[in-house]
């Protein structure tokens, strides 16, 4: 496609990349071990020290051609002059940091008191965008847990939350991911998540719905098995303020 441009030019957008672009470097990596890079993936094992900040100014002169392609004028448009810098940044280090940062530490301890009674947290904020058309998914995520024989703090649970939703993703994807993660962690006997999202692919473009939100849930273990424990969660979060209201 003409659009795409040649291997030549790719290689001059960066002064510092002599021979090959970083983003190749770290693709190259991964498919040599059969790893996925889908937007949803963390992709951190593949990039060593140092490389992101190589990655930061290959996306930044990307998005300086964005711009051009734009037709927006990046020399004397003094609100734009730095924005391709900013848009980099704020793609590798927060929005999207969770395809780019190792996940957080978060240590467990013993279930010494054996507690079996299921406990209720939420809401704990999360922000996304779509893969679809990389604007915002911003919401709401209640998680149940009954516990089995490890515990983590609280707080992990929202560190968990926000790695994984920092990626672009779809919804159902983004619960599944974290309930994967909330499992290997803590090992619970039962595990259930409601998050409750409002896209902004259908509230700032598209049929425009600036009241619409996605809920999707996902409940294993004795959550899946144990219709009353499951009742229970759902009652749980409907009594939470936000649950059933909009933002
Ligand atoms: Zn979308």
């Amino acid at each position: 496609m003409s659009t795409i441009p040649s291997d030549n030019i790719e290689k001059k957008l960066d002064a510092n990349i002599t021979n090959k672009l970083i983003s190749e470097v770290i693709r190259e990596r991964i498919q040599h071990q059969n790893g996925r890079f889908h937007a949803n993936d963390n992709i951190s094992d593949y990039i060593n020290p140092g490389e992101l900040d190589t990655l930061q100014k290959e996306v930044a002169s990307r998005v300086r051609e964005l711009l051009k392609s734009l037709v927006i004028d990046i020399e004397n448009d003094h609100n734009s002059q730095e924005t391709a810098e900013r848009v980099a940044k704020m793609y590798l280090h927060e929005v999207f940091k969770g395809r780019y940062y190792k996940q957080p530490n978060v240590t467990d301890f013993p279930n010494a008191g054996k507690l079996d009674e299921i406990y209720t947290l939420g809401p704990i904020s999360v922000r996304s965008a779509c893969s679809h058309h990389m604007v915002p998914i911003i919401g709401d995520c209640w998680i149940g847990i009954k516990p089995g024989d490890k515990v983590i703090g609280i707080s992990k649970f929202a560190r968990v939350a926000d790695w994984v939703f920092s990626r672009p993703h779809i919804q159902e994807e983004a619960v599944m991911i974290l309930a994967d993660e909330i499992e290997s962690r803590c090992e619970p006997k039962g595990l259930a998540i409601l998050v409750k999202a409002k896209h902004y692919c259908m509230c700032w473009r598209g049929v425009k719905e600036p009241n619409t939100s996605m809920i999707n849930s996902i409940v294993r273990g004795d959550f899946r098995h144990d219709a009353s424990l499951k009742q229970e969660f759902f009652e749980l979060v409907k009594q939470q303020p936000n649950a059933m209201s909009c933002y």
